[in-house]
């Protein structure tokens, strides 16, 4: 690929089960929350979208 694009890694907040969780949002695969299951990063074909609610933003 000829064009870099940086991803962010992102504590995100499941919305089900308040678990806390870091994930990376230019995620090649969908991420689940690690205690409920619910997919908290939906892959889109080099970008994601997050499920979840965002609490900060780790650079
Ligand atoms: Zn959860």
């Amino acid at each position: 690929m000829a064009i870099h694009r940086k991803g962010q890694f992102l504590r995100v907040r499941c919305l089900d089960c308040d678990n806390e969780q870091i994930v990376f949002n230019k995620s090649a695969s969908n991420v689940k929350c690690i205690i409920c299951g619910k997919t908290i990063v939906r892959s889109l074909g080099g970008k994601s979208k997050i499920m979840a609610k965002i609490t900060e933003v780790i650079r």
